[in-house]
């Protein structure tokens, strides 16, 4: 963007769901004119149990307590043969995304936004600094077409902004949870991780919603993997699902350039069509409202994106890094760096969260030397 943000500037949105409605309020309450185009019914979403670090409340700067299902104080890690209990110095929150999605869009439009539902996007061109944005009015299946000075793509993993923009899409990994009822020997204030490298390079969850119910999913590479290894898991510890969710998620790339999609620099992405996402735990809900801050700021004050997104960057990309590593671990070393934790390793754990990785990094590296060699034993093993 050069020059900023002019009175009469109009920033048309693609997609209505958590980065693209709190973008759309940031914008609107600085008086910009914006129109969100959402191809579903609502702003309510599929069904997703969400948790979250208590840094939403920054990067909203507001408690979004309408949504909050759940406060989890404590985290249990489990591999093969250890298990560890951390204290949460500030709970994870338990948020019901249809109710967070209502709450975004009521501020929205409250500031002015407007949304419409039932449109899809379809295609860009350039005139000059104007964009002509082709949707179809999906009510009476008609296309139309909106002239727009900014337009952004908000538009979730399959962004078809950028992939109209030529991009080659992100590197997508399949998110399932099931909704099952909380076991009595567990409790609702403690989310619980099992490490089975052997099944899924990430992990599985059990993340209580309240004292009687609670989401359990994993990672996979492809749906059919999260399928047969979730069933076994849910039978493994004795739990009936009643209700599955699942979706694709982008992973986070070193040096990846798709968040400014047009050499006119006014058509943007934003949030998971971005791969704002911490690879680590696939989480993109606090980097995607981060990603609409930089991207604000950007409009507004006539910054360039990429650099307005530095700070995000860095943090996706250590937590690339640790995934990377993560990666190549065996259940040997996942017994290992478990066994690791204590002492003023797991107080520092317990103090900082996993959306301030810039700032606990090398404190952890610092605290506990050890995690190097390991890091670099599971590199080196993967090399050999
Ligand atoms: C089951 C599940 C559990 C998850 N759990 C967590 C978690 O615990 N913590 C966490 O931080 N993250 C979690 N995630 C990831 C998180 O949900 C996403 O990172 C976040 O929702 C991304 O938000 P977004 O607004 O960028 O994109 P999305 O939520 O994907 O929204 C994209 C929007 O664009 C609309 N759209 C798409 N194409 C078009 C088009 N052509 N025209 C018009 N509209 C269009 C879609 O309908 C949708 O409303 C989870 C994901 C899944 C699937």
């Amino acid at each position: 963007m050069g020059g900023g943000f002019s009175r009469n500037m109009k920033v048309t949105i693609i997609g209505a769901s958590v980065s693209g409605l709190f973008l759309a309020y940031l914008l609107a309450k600085e008086g910009v004119e914006v129109e969100i185009f959402e191809k579903e019914e609502n702003a309510h979403g599929s069904l997703r149990t969400l948790i979250v670090t208590s840094k939403i409340y920054e990067a909203m700067e507001f408690i979004p307590e309408e949504s909050i299902l759940n406060k989890i104080k404590h985290l249990e890690l489990s591999s093969r043969s250890q298990t560890l209990r951390l204290e949460l110095k500030d709970p994870d929150l338990v948020i019901e995304r249809g109710r967070l999605l209502s709450l975004l869009a009521h501020l929205a439009e409250e500031a002015g936004a407007k949304i419409l539902f039932r449109h899809r996007f379809e295609g860009f061109a350039q005139f000059g600094k104007k964009t002509l944005v082709s949707l179809r009015n999906l009510k009476i299946n008609e296309p139309i077409k909106v002239s727009t000075d900014v337009l952004v793509g908000a538009d979730g993993a399959l962004s078809t902004v950028g992939r109209f923009a030529s991009l080659d899409g992100h590197p997508l990994v399949t998110l399932l949870q099931a909704r099952v009822t909380l076991p009595q020997s567990m409790s609702a204030d403690t989310t619980q991780i099992w490490f089975r490298p052997d099944q899924t390079k990430y992990f599985y969850w059990l993340i209580p919603e309240s004292d009687r119910t609670a989401a359990v999913g994993l990672i996979a590479n492809d749906s059919r993997q999260a399928e047969a290894c979730l069933t076994e898991f849910l039978q493994s510890k004795d739990l009936e699902p009643f209700e599955f969710q699942s979706a694709l998620v982008p992973m986070h790339r070193f040096r990846y350039g798709g968040d400014v999609l047009s050499e006119e620099r006014n058509v943007f992405a934003v949030g998971d069509a971005a791969a704002q996402v911490k690879v680590t735990t696939v989480g993109g809900v606090v980097t995607g409202l981060h990603g609409a801050r930089a991207l604000t700021d950007a409009i507004l004050n006539g910054r360039n994106y990429p650099k307005a997104l530095r700070k995000l960057k860095i943090e996706l990309n250590l937590h690339l890094l640790i995934r990377q590593i993560l990666n190549r671990f065996s259940g040997e070393d996942y017994d290992q760096l478990i066994g690791m934790i204590h002492g003023r390793l797991k107080e520092t754990l317990e103090e900082w969260n996993r959306d301030e990785l810039t700032q606990s990094f090398l404190r952890l590296i610092w605290t506990e030397p050890r995690l190097i060699k390991l890091g670099a034993k599971a590199l080196l093993k993967s090399f050999l």
